[in-house]
């Protein structure tokens, strides 16, 4: 935190909490300084909650992919990631995809 200096005798100001925010009270003369800044800390706030939700989703994601022992024809992999996805029309079944978890090679499973 910044220092401030009392601009009435000169001696350090320390931080006291005010009913509106953060004021200035001198250690030597008792003058108070009143400093509004209720702003400072809602600006704040929000870039906390901004911070925190990204970091929940990718737990999310990680969590919802499972693996499943199978073959991969490309390396003779035996594990792959799987997930399902929805094709863009809607109306047709989802699709299960499969992802090596050695090689990255990347399938679809046919019906
Ligand atoms: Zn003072
Ligand atoms: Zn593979």
């Amino acid at each position: 935190m910044a220092i401030k200096f009392c601009p009435k005798c000169g001696s350090m100001m320390v931080p006291v909490k005010q009913e509106d925010g953060i004021g200035w009270k001198c250690r030597k003369c008792e003058h108070i300084q009143a400093v509004v800044n209720k702003k400072e800390v809602v600006i704040k706030e929000k870039i906390k909650e901004i911070v925190e939700i990204p970091v929940f989703d990718a737990d999310k994601t990680r969590d919802e992919l499972s693996t499943i022992e199978i073959d991969c024809s490309k390396c003779g992999g035996k594990k792959a990631i799987w997930w399902i996805q929805q094709t863009r029309s809607g109306d047709e079944p989802a699709t299960r995809f499969y992802k090596c978890i050695k090689c990255n090679h990347t399938w679809r499973e046919y019906a």
